[in-house]
């Protein structure tokens, strides 16, 4: 494992000799780590800020946002509610069972194993972490190899804040990971691209050991005629090509009506001007495509269509401009696979019925967006089609919303997280049921059986 040597004693191991210790599952112990985590965003913020300006050009402000600002709310959010979502919960007990006691019970899971993606190289690695610590796990974080700037950050700070034991950082690419993977879990929690899921889901299966995997996709978004064209056009713009286009949640495609696709476009052109200027690649704002590799399989989707904004490219700069393409074919190249990247094909369609038609022909996706002010439409898409999270004139805006889960479903991914929910996957319910003194009327259940009592039990 990269910085480590031989000798050096295994992660995994440390890792759950820490949980066995029992320390872990003390409110107190939770507490002090989420406080550490806190306070190395608050004071580490400089060193993540220039990791992800070398990793993906992104901006001071962008980082803080969505590196920093989200992770520390998270965690504020957990400590303040963590006697209440860590409480056992009473539950109704039949009353057959006479005077009994039966409670919901959160316990830690044991040592999970979180493995993070790139394009948000420490919100995707630190937002489930909370979750982790809050419900009182020890913690092995896999940083992507991918954004190696803020790898080599997270492996530098992490220990100089958390409990040195319990959380691990490893670092490394596919034969690192590849080793983790053998190692003994008891959860895995795992961010990426589909085809790695389904390799950590059979790596997991070997021993039984559950996983949550998030995963991505064509996210859709249906655009018709009843909100102004300007006010669409500014929402998904923002959503489109911050970090970008390299977000899970971004909007990949867009599906409108043949007199809606010429005054969106020309809208979302204002739009981009509007944040980035008249040429996005001096602008301090738009971002860089994480290596050279990305960049150019994304150069070579923007043939897909006519590009009525951008449509440039430079891929040893890892350069792409905010484009937006019309005339695109829904068996285009850049329909095929998530695009991950600054550019939104525009489809046409007849309505939102033809819309939910051709959502419903692809894979489910992570998040499906609409802008309109149609009730009929709205349910009708709800009704109608199935994804891991939908939004009404907004994008990604719903990741925001602590209580709501985030997640996908089928292929976009299996199990959800954020707020107690993050508590919960990362948390074994356990039922408690205890049996107080007095009635019980279960003991008429035993036998022998006299005849009227036969007959009560056999009628159910
Ligand atoms: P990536 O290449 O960084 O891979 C993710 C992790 O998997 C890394 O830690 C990497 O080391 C590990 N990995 C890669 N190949 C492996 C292998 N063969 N065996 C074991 N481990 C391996 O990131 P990525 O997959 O390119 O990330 C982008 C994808 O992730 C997109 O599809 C995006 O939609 C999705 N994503 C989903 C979410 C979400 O929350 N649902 C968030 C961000 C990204």
């Amino acid at each position: 494992m990269a910085g480590t040597t031989s000798t050096d004693p295994d992660p995994v191991t440390v890792a759950r000799a820490a949980f066995a210790s029992g320390r872990t599952r003390s409110l107190t112990w939770r507490r002090a780590q989420l406080e550490g985590l806190v306070r190395m965003l608050a004071e580490r913020g400089d060193d993540i800020r220039a990791a992800m300006a070398a990793d993906l050009g992104k901006s001071d402000v962008e980082a803080t946002l969505t590196e920093i600002s989200t992770v520390s709310g998270e965690a504020k959010l957990a400590l303040k509610n963590l006697r209440r979502w860590t409480a056992d919960r009473r539950v109704r007990a039949p009353l057959t069972l006479g005077t009994a006691r039966a409670t919901i019970h959160r316990e830690p899971l044991g040592t999970v194993l979180i493995i993070g993606p790139w394009n948000y190289p420490f919100h995707l690695l630190f937002m489930p972490l909370v979750g982790a610590l809050a419900a009182g796990n020890a913690v092995v974080l896999k940083p992507s190899e991918v954004a190696p700037a803020c790898s080599k950050v997270v492996a530098d700070i992490v220990p100089r804040y958390l409990d040195t034991e319990a959380v691990q950082v490893v670092e490394g690419g596919v034969e690192e990971t590849t080793r983790l993977l053998d190692g003994m879990f008891d959860h895995i929690f795992y961010t990426g691209n589909g085809p790695v899921g389904s390799i950590v889901m059979a790596a997991a299966a070997r021993r039984l050991t559950p996983v949550t995997l998030e995963l991505g996709g064509k996210s859709p978004v249906w655009v018709d005629s009843s909100l102004p064209v300007e006010r669409v056009a500014g929402s998904l713009a923002w959503g489109k090509f911050a970090n970008c286009g390299q977000t899970c949640v971004a909007p990949d495609y867009v599906l409108t009506t043949p007199e809606l696709a010429e005054p969106l476009a020309a809208a979302l052109g204002a739009a981009v001007r509007a944040s980035y200027g008249e040429d996005p690649l001096h602008s301090e704002y738009y971002g860089r495509i994480v290596n050279e590799r990305h960049a150019a399989r994304l150069a070579a989707l923007l043939p897909s269509g006519r590009a009525v904004v951008g449509g440039t490219a430079e891929a040893s700069a890892r350069y792409v401009a905010p484009t937006v393409l019309l005339d695109v074919a829904a068996d285009s190249p850049v329909m095929q696979d998530e695009i991950f990247g600054p550019i939104l094909p525009i489809v046409t369609v007849a309505d939102h019925d033809a819309a939910i038609d051709f959502i419903n022909e692809r894979p489910k996706p992570l998040a499906l967006y609409a802008y309109t002010n149609r009730a009929e439409v709205r349910e009708a898409i709800i009704a109608r089609t199935s994804s891991g999270g939908v939004a009404f004139n907004t994008v990604m805006t719903q990741l925001g919303v602590p209580a709501l889960p985030f997640g996908g479903v089928g292929p976009s991914g299996m199990g959800s997280y954020h707020g107690e929910r993050s508590l919960v996957t990362f948390s074994h319910e356990r039922s408690i049921l205890r049996k107080l003194p007095g009635p019980d009327l279960t003991t008429m259940a035993r036998p022998p059986f006299n005849p009227r009592m036969r007959k009560m039990l056999l009628r159910g």
